[in-house]
């Protein structure tokens, strides 16, 4: 029969398929996007005991896995506070520190 036919059939499917590789290419593109991990204070946040908040926690600042801190110091609005790194390497002076001061459970979950 005709072989031709057959042979200029199959080459321009071929063609077809390339140019279909190369818009899936173009469409994947802009899904990559890095994302910025800015972990400078982040580790030193400590989440705040949410009975302690409602003054409903009864247990002591040591007692307690989560924050208690006092009025001074500054909570995030993701409900933390963030650790004093001075305390943490036990040499904090300041008298009214605005960081809260770990606690030896607190101290174990930031020193991983
Ligand atoms: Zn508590
Ligand atoms: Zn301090």
């Amino acid at each position: 029969m005709e072989s031709h036919t057959t042979a200029t059939l199959s080459a321009s499917g071929a063609n077809v398929a390339a140019i279909s590789n190369s818009h899936l290419a173009v469409g994947q593109l802009p899904s990559m996007q890095p994302l910025p991990q800015i972990r400078d204070p982040e580790w030193l946040k400590v989440e705040v005991c949410r009975e302690f908040q409602r003054s409903a926690c009864k247990r002591t600042a040591e007692e307690c896995r989560f924050a208690h801190p006092s009025k001074n110091i500054q909570v995030t609005t993701d409900g933390k506070v963030i650790a004093c790194y001075d305390a943490l390497k036990g040499r904090c002076t300041r008298d009214s520190c605005k960081y809260l001061h770990p606690t030896y459970q607190i101290k174990q979950q930031l020193e991983v």
